[in-house]
């Protein structure tokens, strides 16, 4: 059989490929970007089921900076109501892991190369054609490849999506650095709603072992050090994106509050634009689109590569169990989008119900969310089912 072709070496890929490989299915990934690309700044919130994938696949082992979050606090400014999740709790060893993206990318770049799976770097597809035996791709260096699967996993970035089939601009964009804080992190996260959208902490290093003063002095800023995710309306996030150090930090002490004590340094801000896109995975016959492909969640809750992952991990997994004369046929794309359809519309609908209930200044929601926070923090039964949501989504 020829093997399945994935477009885009991103962490999702990247996962799809090696989990193929472990179910003894050839696959070839074609990514545009060269091997020594720049990555990506931003910083990942992995869950525990996202954990168990990568270990299954020999990944986790190589990920020496991830860092553990044991609890979760959450909140809404200027009302009532906090909800605490901690992994004691629900009997895990953490909640999630937080992770920046470049180290995920290398660590998978290199499990492919160990692998031995081939990897076409800097080749951008620049049309996909659909077909009743054989999908193929037409790659920007003027090459044709054909399969009978052709797996979809650009990020949703590349020519070659379709329109999406529900789509939401939320008029909010991500302003991202790494800031640090007058209190230890202790693994705690946080998510503060806001009239404007979420802002998120998550803790981002610990304290390893020091061995003289200047270690001790980086281990100290380790275990302050944390990724902001700042979301804020289209029109004032490249201002405050832009606003000299001091007074960002300022800035932010007045949005976020004083929990972790002053904001003592932020690094170089970024600016990622959100909304909603929701394209599903029954793109056409034999190809079928997964992780940001298939859907572009809101960073809320930090859903958006748990799922992809998933997504990753299912789609290889079927294909194991498929004859190999049926990979990519209709009713194997069928029976992935029936298995993966309560999962994928449960995130979407959770990370869209967050960002329309909590981005708002109505006096009666303010008040039904603050409920909502107390009864998620009296309620045991309650807790665990969210954060077993979180950590492997709808099947959790
Ligand atoms: C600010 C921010 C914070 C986030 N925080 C979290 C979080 O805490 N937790 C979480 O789970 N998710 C989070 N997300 C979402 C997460 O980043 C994405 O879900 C994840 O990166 C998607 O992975 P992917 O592999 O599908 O796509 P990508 O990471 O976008 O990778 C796609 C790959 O395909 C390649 N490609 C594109 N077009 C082509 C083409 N035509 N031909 C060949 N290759 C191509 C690209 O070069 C790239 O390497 C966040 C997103 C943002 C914006």
């Amino acid at each position: 059989m020829k093997p399945v072709l994935i477009v885009g070496a991103g962490p999702v890929g990247a996962v799809c490929a090696l989990a193929l490989q472990q179910q003894g299915v050839a696959a070839q990934v074609l990514e545009a970007q060269p091997e020594d690309a720049r990555v990506d700044t931003r910083t990942l919130a992995l869950s525990h089921g996202s954990r168990l994938i990568l270990e299954r696949l020999g990944v986790w082992a190589q990920l020496d900076d991830a860092t553990p979050i044991t609890r979760i606090h959450i909140s809404q400014r200027g009302a009532l109501g906090v909800a605490r999740l901690s992994a004691e709790e629900v009997n895990v060893p953490a909640l999630g892991y937080v992770l920046p993206y470049a180290s995920l990318t290398v660590a998978l770049k290199r499990a492919l190369g160990d692998a031995g799976i081939a990897v076409d770097y800097g080749v951008a597809v620049t049309r996909i054609e659909s077909g009743s035996e054989m999908a193929s791709l037409h790659a920007a260096d003027g090459r044709v490849h054909a399969a009978p699967l052709v797996v979809v996993a650009d990020g949703g970035r590349g020519d070659t999506a379709p329109a999406p089939k529900f789509e939401r601009d939320y008029d909010q964009t991500a302003v991202v650095c790494e800031v640090q804080t007058e209190l230890p992190h202790a693994n705690q996260a946080y998510e503060r709603f806001t009239p404007d959208g979420p802002a998120a902490l998550l803790p981002k290093g610990d304290r390893h072992a020091p061995q003289g003063d200047s270690d001790f002095l980086r281990a100290e800023a380790r275990e302050r050090s944390y990724a902001l995710v700042w979301t804020a309306r289209n029109a004032d996030a490249q201002r405050i994106a832009a606003l000299p150090d001091d007074a960002f930090l300022a800035a932010l002490y007045r949005h976020f509050g004083g929990r972790q004590g002053l904001f003592l340094h932020a690094s170089p801000r970024k600016t990622f634009p959100l909304k909603l896109a929701w394209t599903g995975s029954e793109a056409a016959a034999r190809v079928v689109r997964i992780g940001n492909a298939a859907q572009t969640l809101h960073p809320v809750a930090g859903q958006g590569f748990n799922i992809g992952l998933r997504d990753a991990w299912e789609l290889a997994s079927l294909c194991g169990d498929t004859p190999a004369d049926a990979i990519g046929d209709a009713a194997m794309l069928a029976a992935y989008a029936r298995g993966r359809r309560l999962d994928v519309l449960g995130g979407v609908g959770f990370t869209d119900f967050l960002v329309r209930v909590f981005s708002n200044d109505s006096a009666p929601l303010r008040h039904a969310r603050g409920l909502g926070l107390l009864a998620l923090e009296a309620l045991p039964p309650l807790k665990a089912f969210v954060a077993r949501r979180m950590m492997f989504g709808a099947h959790g």
